[in-house]
């Protein structure tokens, strides 16, 4: 699919669920894609980019940015906490809170540092044993936690199971940051994104569907 038709489906979407224009940001997941197929969304004016991995994305992104103003760079992957301040130094957002320690350690780094990227909390809300994230019922915990240290928590972030349908999953994160006042939902991938808009999305991660498949997945 093209950006355009994906943008278009965006905007129809946010229309449909009586959203207002512009409220859903795409970020473009451009992990393992070819550097030739993200300098062609780049030429298209897109500047919203997510990177499942600090080390992938610090080899790269320096560089782009060298040629082009206003990139706007998510980490949407598992944060090891040695990569913390990387990951805090090359990105504007973190979507993939999902620990005590993690949140400790951005915190003092914030402290150190003097900024920090908006957060994003990872609930696991299929209660899947190999996927990170907090429990539904251990989230408004984890959220007050975050807020005592200061924290830009700015909303929650669901990878709903892949064999399930992934509607209850979206609506259930809606209910978790609405009780916590959160207004941020990244949820909705390449499959699912139109769905997740309707469920009250404000960011949706779309990878394969914007650059083609992955090389890990071809
Ligand atoms: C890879 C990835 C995406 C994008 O997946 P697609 O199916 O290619 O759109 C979104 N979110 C996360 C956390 C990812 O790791």
């Amino acid at each position: 699919m093209s950006l355009t038709e994906i943008r278009d489906q965006i905007a129809k979407a946010e229309a449909d669920a009586g959203r207002a224009a512009g409220s859903v940001s795409l970020i473009a997941v451009s992990k393992m894609q070819p550097d030739a197929r993200v300098e062609a969304v780049l030429k298209e004016g897109h500047r919203v980019f997510g990177e499942n991995r600090v080390q992938e994305a610090a080899g790269k992104w320096p560089r782009f940015r060298e040629s082009y103003d206003g990139i706007e760079l998510h980490i949407i992957g598992p944060l090891q906490t040695n990569k913390a301040r990387q990951a805090m130094e090359l990105a504007q957002a973190i979507h993939s809170v999902d620990r005590p320690k993690l949140a400790n350690t951005l915190a003092r780094l914030a402290q150190e540092i003097g900024h920090c990227p908006d957060l994003f909390i990872q609930v696991n809300t299929g209660e899947e044993p190999q996927k990170a994230g907090v429990l539904p019922a251990e989230t408004d915990q984890f959220v007050a936690e975050c807020r005592k240290l200061d924290l830009p928590v700015r909303g929650l972030m669901c990878i709903p199971p892949v064999e399930e349908e992934p509607t209850l999953h979206f609506a259930l994160l809606a209910r978790i940051a609405a009780r916590n006042g959160l207004e941020g939902l990244s949820m909705g991938m390449s499959g699912d994104y139109v769905e997740a808009i309707r469920q009250g999305a404000t960011h949706v991660r779309v990878g394969s569907a914007i650059f083609g498949a992955r090389d890990s997945d071809m």
